[in-house]
């Protein structure tokens, strides 16, 4: 945009980080504005128009903004810089990089310190794709650098409407990433010059290309969740869970284990010291499938509760267009926000400075549509060269006391495919992961039972009649609390029996085993089917004591297979004597 026509202001009044400012010029909701004092300058956002008064979010701390203060708009919404470079790096949530951040500094948070996203420096192998004379549109493909060990593309910015016709490709070499790498012609005959370089407006969408149903699995590794609540590439799902239920764990675990390409985390910390503590462990740890540093497919977004609400209200946006980016690569991408009840209270607080008319709970009544918006930027999108690019978005929800009857979690669950309930009784219990199996639910089985059919015959069916044990169990568990084991019909009893061998050697997983932290697919197929061998067995029982102490015993030997290297020697031998016992308590 030219300068000429950017406008500027005056603050009028404070409250907080919410400013008053008379402007004259031509603004637009959600444009950026600079507020000028003197070396500082504090960026801030428009979020409500009237003549020529506008109201302005400001992202940080408003020590110092007086009456007069000057304001500068930018002419541009809320941007992320995309490019090489993104992934390793920890922003905050207005792609501040922390780590640059703290060198310049001294401190992760410093006001007015805005550093470029990207590394101006840094070369990148540059290979050209495009050639003079092709017609590109937004989102093909101009060249290529290689970024760990993805092909990132660079690009036709998003930005650019209609066709540009290439004049010029630089040739192979290692360039810093605003070099001029291919130049073109508009229709209208305009030059435009394309660097590694593009920007886009964080609260809108980014995709090019056609959204298709999502049909492949996201292997986890987390029993409980591929088997009974899996969850599709491209799909969504939601964990909302009581304060220490284990939320945080399990997306750790799924930033580590899920067989994706890119993992974009949203950290929106609950305690403090949680970030910190993320930044630092999370670079030491090994991605499993590759052996190297996890960080190498990671883009991190961090935010404390200290830091001024709009920016932690940018912050999921801000994830998921990184996120977006990189799916329009032909990438598979998973995006977790923890926690977007963190999100939600930073809209409220924002509303309420804005005395907007409060819905339910005081959040603003425009919460669900937003929360719905940001899980359908998920997706697996169908690019022009016939490749496939997916986003899966998982959240975790915090809901005050564990209540899922509140606002942030019924707003999820009405637009999630999956659904992870986290219960205090199963946390208190150590039943970890603290997933509720009876409240649980996932709409993707039946696609996950197509792909795995092949594997185990009537996956999906194998996968309910489990539930539904699991849910006979419980209430057969619930009657013998009262009138004791022998009060129960034995065949009732044996539902119970295995209603608690399911849990206790498959739903069950202990996060800090080495063995039974990540449970590969191939692995939860075994044991699974071994499972079912059980469940479906004859087996007859004359007195309650026999059946118990006979699945105890089973449940002893199968727990302890968890523990075993898979494919070991070991776990073949533990494996087949379940079998034997089984086949040997048969009814013939
Ligand atoms: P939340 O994010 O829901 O508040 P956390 O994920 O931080 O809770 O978990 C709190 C604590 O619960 C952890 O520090 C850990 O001790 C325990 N915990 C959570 N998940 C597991 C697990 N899968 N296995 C063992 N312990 C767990
Ligand atoms: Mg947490």
């Amino acid at each position: 945009m030219n300068k000429q026509h950017l406008a500027t202001g005056t603050v009028t009044q404070a409250f907080g980080n919410l400013l008053h400012v008379r402007f004259d010029g031509a603004i637009r909701q959600g444009e950026v504005a600079r507020v000028n004092l003197g070396e500082e300058s504090l960026l801030a956002e428009v979020i409500e128009i009237a003549g020529h008064e506008a109201k302005l979010q400001v992202f940080e701390d408003t020590r110092g903004v007086k009456l007069n203060t000057p304001v500068h708009f930018v002419g541009h919404l809320l941007e992320a810089e995309l490019g090489p470079g993104l992934l390793t790096t920890i922003f905050d949530g207005l792609q501040n990089p922390l780590e640059e951040v703290a060198k310049a500094t001294g401190t992760y948070l410093s006001r007015g310190v805005y550093l470029p996203p990207l590394d101006r420096k840094k070369r990148w192998d540059f290979q050209p794709i495009a050639k003079v004379g092709d017609l590109l549109e937004r989102g093909d493909a101009m060249g290529s650098v290689p970024e760990g060990r993805f092909k990132h593309l660079i690009m036709v910015p998003f930005s650019h409407f209609g066709k540009v016709k290439i004049t010029f490709v630089e040739k192979a070499g290692a360039y810093p990433i605003d070099t001029v790498i291919a130049k073109g012609e508009d229709e209208e005959g305009r030059v435009l010059e394309f660097t590694m370089v593009q920007r886009w407006p964080v609260k809108n969408a980014l995709m090019e290309g056609k959204k298709i149903r999502p049909t492949k699995m996201m292997d986890t590794g987390m029993r409980i969740l591929d088997t009974q609540f899996p969850v599709l590439k491209g799909g969504t799902f939601c964990s909302p869970g009581p304060f220490g239920a284990g939320k945080t764990v399990m997306q750790h675990h799924l930033s580590k284990y899920s067989d994706v390409d890119i993992v974009v985390i949203v950290a929106c910390g609950e305690r403090a010291g949680e970030v910190v503590e993320v930044l630092r462990t999370f670079p030491q740890i090994i991605d499993p499938h590759t052996n190297e540093s996890l960080m190498k497919r990671t883009v991190m977004i961090c935010n404390t509760s200290s830091m001024p609400v709009a920016a932690r209200e940018a912050s999921v946006y801000m994830g998921a267009t990184l996120a977006e980016y990189y799916r329009q690569m032909g990438l598979e991408v998973l995006l977790l926000a923890d926690s977007t009840s963190r999100w939600a209270q930073a809209m409220r607080e924002m509303s309420g400075r804005l005395e907007e008319i409060p819905g339910d709970e005081a959040f603003p009544a425009y919460l669900a549509s937003r929360i719905c918006s940001f899980y359908e930027r998920a997706g697996v999108v169908e690019l022009k060269n016939g490749e496939t690019g997916s986003l899966t978005i998982g959240g975790s929800v915090s809901p005050a006391g564990g209540n899922f009857e509140e606002p942030v979690t019924q707003a999820s669950l009405s637009v999630v495919g999956a659904f992870h309930g986290l219960s205090r009784a199963r946390s208190d219990a150590r039943r970890y992961p603290a997933v509720d199996p009876l409240i649980s639910w996932t709409k993707y089985l039946d696609e996950v039972g197509a792909e795995l059919n092949p594997r185990l015959s009537s996956w999906a069916e194998k996968v309910k009649a489990s539930a539904q044990i699991v849910r006979k169990g419980d209430e057969i568990g619930k009657r013998m609390e009262v009138v004791g084991e022998e009060g129960v019909a034995i065949d009732d009893m044996i539902v119970y029996l295995k209603s608690e061998l399911y849990e206790f050697c498959y739903l069950q997983q202990n996060a800090f085993d080495k063995e039974d932290t990540y449970c590969p697919l191939e692995r939860q197929i075994e044991l699974f089917g071994l499972i079912q061998k059980i469940f479906d067995a004859e087996l007859e029982f004359d007195v309650h004591d026999v059946a118990r102490s006979f699945f105890l015993t089973l449940q002893n030997e199968l727990k302890n297979i968890n523990f075993m290297p898979f494919h070991s020697q070991k776990y073949h031998d533990a494996m087949a004597s379940i079998e034997a016992k089984i086949n040997e308590k048969t009814v013939r």
